[in-house]
């Protein structure tokens, strides 16, 4: 029997589960934001994600729900789960993607390695965390953020004004310690609902402006231990919280090979967007076999080198579109996606993969060809 998968949000991650979803034979239904989204293709329907009604009548229509972004409220989550919806991941999971006090806690009680933080309600208690980390902290809004926003560093309680004033009575701000990584890693694993878990090797992503340009796969040098070690850590996490899907564990890499944990998404993630073209199963098709609880694909690589280079921004003038005849000319063994989305300055509008068995070539053909776009 054809399984239907309902996706909530119709951006990209939406969009590129399409492909996978027709090989598999799964009837994939996108609740869109709006018309002309990036996954347009699917979309059965249109209307806000954070109204019941709305929700529940997109849901009645198929076997199980999933998700683009981490957005839906939990109210809404709870009652879908309460008509005997089956949600992946459900609501006690994704609440950790939802709120970063809430996952700071949870990782704190599963011993999970992260950075030092605390719950700060006033610019006091931040100077006071400020003063105990070495006159430096990194203050983010615990809810809504994304690429960076909400996410400041500061150096004195007041430098977050702003943000305090718009919180509500017993709200509080995140405070981290500033950690001095020496790169940023991301582990990956895909869980079932009965709890079959397969992980994908840990890659290195680089972040300019907060937002990810480039991935590489494997992460260059990683070792067999910190390797182990990643994966441990998002096994653990996975287990720990009880998420269905893939699962996506933002890390920091420090000098002395320590790993913390920076931050999760539950969902595909732009970290695995190489798997797409360097996996055995790429991440869209892995988060359909999980919360479709069908069984799970093999993750490991299918070349030595995978790059991932995001397109960020676009043509100054002239359509995306134009850009493609010319860039698939000059880099036939480059794989690029676009979103369907019109180019803005720094907004992802599409991604290249290259594989290869050097890694500087692979990076050096990556660049070029998203570079093309630009
Ligand atoms: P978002 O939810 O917007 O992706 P993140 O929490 O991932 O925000 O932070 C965005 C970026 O800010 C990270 O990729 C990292 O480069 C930097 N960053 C976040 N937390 C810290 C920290 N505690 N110490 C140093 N840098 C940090």
């Amino acid at each position: 029997m054809t399984v239907r998968v309902g996706v909530i949000g119709g951006g990209q991650l939406a969009r590129m589960m399409i492909a996978p979803a027709v090989e598999l034979g799964i009837d994939l239904r996108v609740l869109a934001e709006d018309e002309g989204m990036s996954a347009q293709l699917a979309a059965t329907a249109v209307g806000d994600y954070r109204d019941l009604e709305t929700v529940r009548a997109f849901a009645r229509d198929v076997d199980v729900i999933t998700f683009d972004h981490e957005h839906v409220p939990q109210d809404v989550l709870r009652a879908l789960v309460g008509d005997g919806v089956q949600v992946h991941p459900g609501p006690d999971a994704l609440q950790f993607a939802q709120d970063k006090l809430v996952m700071r806690r949870r990782l704190a009680e599963l011993g999970i390695p992260q950075p030092e933080w605390g719950a700060v309600r006033d610019a006091d208690e931040l100077q006071a965390f400020i003063d105990d980390h070495g006159g430096g902290a990194v203050v983010k809004t615990p809810r809504g953020g994304y690429d960076g926003k909400g996410v400041r560093v500061v150096r004195a309680g007041t430098d977050a004004a702003d943000w305090f004033s718009d919180l509500a009575d017993g709200e509080a701000l995140l405070a981290e310690e500033l950690v001095s990584f020496t790169r940023e890693l991301a582990q990956q694993v895909a869980r079932r609902p009965g709890g079959e878990v397969v992980a994908y090797p840990v890659v290195e992503t680089v972040q300019r402006d907060g937002v990810c340009a480039e991935v590489i796969a494997p992460a260059p040098g990683a070792s067999i231990r910190l390797a182990e070690v990643a994966e441990g850590i998002g096994r653990a996490i996975a287990e720990g919280i009880g998420v269905t899907g893939m699962l996506a564990v933002e890390l920091f890499e420090t000098d002395d090979e320590r790993i913390l944990v920076n931050e999760l998404a539950m969902r595909p993630h732009n970290s695995g967007h190489w798997s797409q073209d360097g996996a055995v199963t790429g991440q869209f098709e892995q988060h359909l076999r999980a919360v479709a609880d069908l069984p799970l694909g093999r993750t490991e690589p299918r070349s030595p080198w995978t790059v991932m280079v995001n397109i960020l921004g676009g043509p100054a003038e002239g359509a995306l579109e134009d850009r493609f005849a010319g860039a698939m000319a000059e880099h036939p063994e480059a794989k690029i996606h676009t979103y369907g989305k019109a180019p803005r300055p720094g907004r992802k509008v599409g991604h290249v993969n290259v594989t290869g068995d050097d890694l500087d070539d692979a990076v050096y053909t990556a660049r070029a060809a998203a570079a093309r776009f630009l």
